[in-house]
């Protein structure tokens, strides 16, 4: 019966939750130290990645007051790409932002003397100024942008790609324009005022793809996003001469229309009707809402 019981639980958790639009979680188990603590200092620097993005990332020091699974010292450590270096700021889709005296429950790895953040867990919760259906962050200057493709995409040909990409980004019309402007080989984040959209040959873990919004500290004015999708992913098409029907993967549109959304300064949200809601379902159709236009008419 106790077998039964957690076979159900783990058939109603993996049905409902297959793969996450952006966000990261792992198994808690995974993690060495399960840590409450008090963020004590967030330093920002620029630093390659393993796949030789050029980023800001931040260091995130924690004062910790409980230790829940394992040992740790006084302060622990870790890094998390995004962060803000002088007037620029970067903003990560799948990396939660820390500010200085925010309690969190952490859970990381600990690995040759070195902490990984697996997730974390607000402890305080914030006054939101805006309600949990539309959080934004940033914004561009004006309504259009203009974004690159690099359409080599593992599961379709790029005239598909292609398509699916503006089907994506087109769902945002007509509160803001995204347009492509061309084709691309780059296939590596940095900051070069060129918005580029591509994929990346490897898993990505629980996560389908990360936009990475480069942003004025100052002003709050976006200047350049970036988009990987992980192509380890199988993706779809709505158009039935570029894939099969969808089994097992995602709406390559969909998952794009959630992306455009960080493009264009939208964070996510606690709304499951909505595009920015950060979970997804295999062969999830919804595009771009009603509700998600209002949202960024809100800052447009
Ligand atoms: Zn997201």
């Amino acid at each position: 019966m106790k077998k039964l019981v957690i076979l159900f639980f783990l058939f109603i958790f993996l049905a409902t939750f297959p793969g996450l639009a952006d966000k990261t979680v792992r198994d808690p188990e995974e993690a060495t130290h399960i840590l409450v603590g008090e963020v004590a200092e967030v330093e920002g620097y620029y630093d390659y990645n393993e796949y030789g993005d050029y980023l800001i990332f931040s260091r995130v020091t924690v004062r910790v007051d409980k230790e829940l699974k394992g040992r740790a010292e006084k302060f622990v450590a870790f890094s998390v790409e995004g962060g803000e270096v002088g007037e620029l700021g970067l903003r990560v889709s799948n990396t939660p932002v820390f500010k200085k005296g925010q309690v969190h429950k952490f859970y990381l790895k600990k690995l040759n003397a070195v902490y990984k953040l697996i997730k974390q867990e607000k402890l305080q919760p914030e006054v939101k100024a805006q309600t949990v259906c539309c959080l934004t962050f940033a914004k561009w200057p004006s309504t259009t942008a203009t974004f690159y493709l690099n359409p080599n995409c593992n599961d379709m040909t790029s005239s598909c790609t292609y398509s699916e990409i503006d089907l994506g980004s087109g769902s945002w019309q007509p509160v803001f324009n995204l347009v492509i402007g061309g084709t691309t080989s780059l296939t590596k984040v940095r900051q070069d005022y060129q918005n580029i959209v591509f994929f990346r040959k490897v898993k990505g873990g629980s996560t389908i793809a990360v936009t990475y919004t480069w942003y004025n500290r100052t002003t709050g004015i976006i200047i350049e996003f970036d988009m990987m999708f992980y192509d380890g992913w199988k993706y779809f098409s709505f158009n039935n001469n570029c894939t099969t029907a969808c089994n097992g993967g995602f709406y390559l549109s969909v998952i794009a229309a959630h992306e455009f959304g960080h493009a264009i300064g939208i964070d996510h949200n606690d709304c499951p009707t909505s595009i920015m809601y950060p979970y997804a379902d295999y062969c999830e159709t919804g595009l771009v809402q009603s509700d998600d236009r209002a949202c960024a008419a809100t800052i447009y």
